[in-house]
């Protein structure tokens, strides 16, 4: 599932190309991943994007707001009028760094094949001519449609935490927390969205090996500096991750022809057996029902 950067990346790349369209036209090939009325959609005006957690909030004229989770196997396809009349002509390898696609979402090669395919449920069609895609493979994501007033309401939206960028992200907010579910291992209490929107796996793993914390141990157990040190360290991979264009892998990230780089930069993610720079073994647990990494030697 992409969390936060990957999330923030494809805002901000639909945001130049979707900003300012009018929706002539959508099709909804598969019921349930459009929900509410599509008829509401037609000549309404994209005002603006937002993102909350690993969610999409697009706002259209007429007081009309989308809210778009991608879940495991979602993904958003933005080709331009240039791009959806010529695809067929263009290689396999400029598809990729095609500045007039946007895409996001999990990694296939149906980001750059020919669209619509059996994937693709729902199609957003440009007055300019160009067109949004929503295909999922595995169809647990979804669009909503509501009205704008009913966003601040949305108890989906309601019950998540802070963002970790958030100022009030501190560690007595961590810790106050903390006081109602001492027990809980540190990485769960960073995963949950109620506490920490927008952080997943592959950032709550990278987050505590910066923090030099193991993921194992009681929320009870740490000291304020200690949380202080997590929450910097969280932004500070995330702010990595923006660097590279996301990571690729869970995440297939193509923003303005870029591909997400952020997996090659994991220091712990996915390298089990591999070497710390400690000169400790890394290693893979289970915390949460989630693979975690760590490396035993210098994440105390
Ligand atoms: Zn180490």
């Amino acid at each position: 599932m992409p969390e936060l950067p990957e999330v923030e990346i494809i805002k901000r790349g639909l945001e130049k190309k979707i900003v300012g369209q009018t929706i002539d036209k959508v099709e909804v090939c598969l019921n349930k991943l459009l929900q509410g009325s599509k008829e509401l959609l037609v000549d309404k005006k994209i005002i603006s994007i937002n993102r909350r957690a690993k969610m999409l909030i697009i706002n259209l004229s007429g007081d009309i707001s989308l809210l778009i989770h991608l879940k495991l196997t979602g993904q958003l396809i933005y080709r331009s009028q240039l791009a959806v009349r010529s695809w067929q002509k263009i290689s396999a390898d400029s598809r990729q760094l095609s500045a007039n696609q946007v895409a996001g979402g999990h990694p296939s090669k149906d980001m750059v094949g020919d669209l619509p395919n059996k994937f693709t449920h729902a199609i957003f069609y440009f007055q300019d001519g160009g067109v949004l895609y929503f295909n999922d493979l595995r169809q647990f994501g979804y669009i909503k449609v509501y009205k704008t007033e009913e966003i601040a309401n949305l108890k989906v939206l309601n019950d998540l935490g802070l963002e970790p960028y958030d100022e009030n992200a501190t560690p007595e907010y961590l810790m106050k927390i903390i006081s109602r579910r001492p027990n809980t291992k540190i990485k769960q209490i960073i995963m949950d969205q109620s506490v920490l929107a927008g952080v997943g796996n592959i950032y709550a793993d990278e987050g505590l090996y910066c923090a030099k914390i193991s993921p194992l141990r009681a929320g009870k157990d740490l000291s304020k500096t200690e949380l202080e040190r997590i929450i910097k360290c969280i932004r500070s991979v995330m702010d990595q991750s923006f660097k590279y264009g996301g990571s690729s892998e869970n995440t297939f990230v193509n923003a303005e022809g870029k591909k997400g780089e952020m997996q090659n930069h994991f220091q712990i993610y996915r390298r089990m057996s591999e070497k710390c720079s400690c000169g400790g073994v890394i290693k893979r647990t289970v915390v949460g029902g989630r693979g975690t990494y760590y490396c035993p030697v210098c994440q105390k």
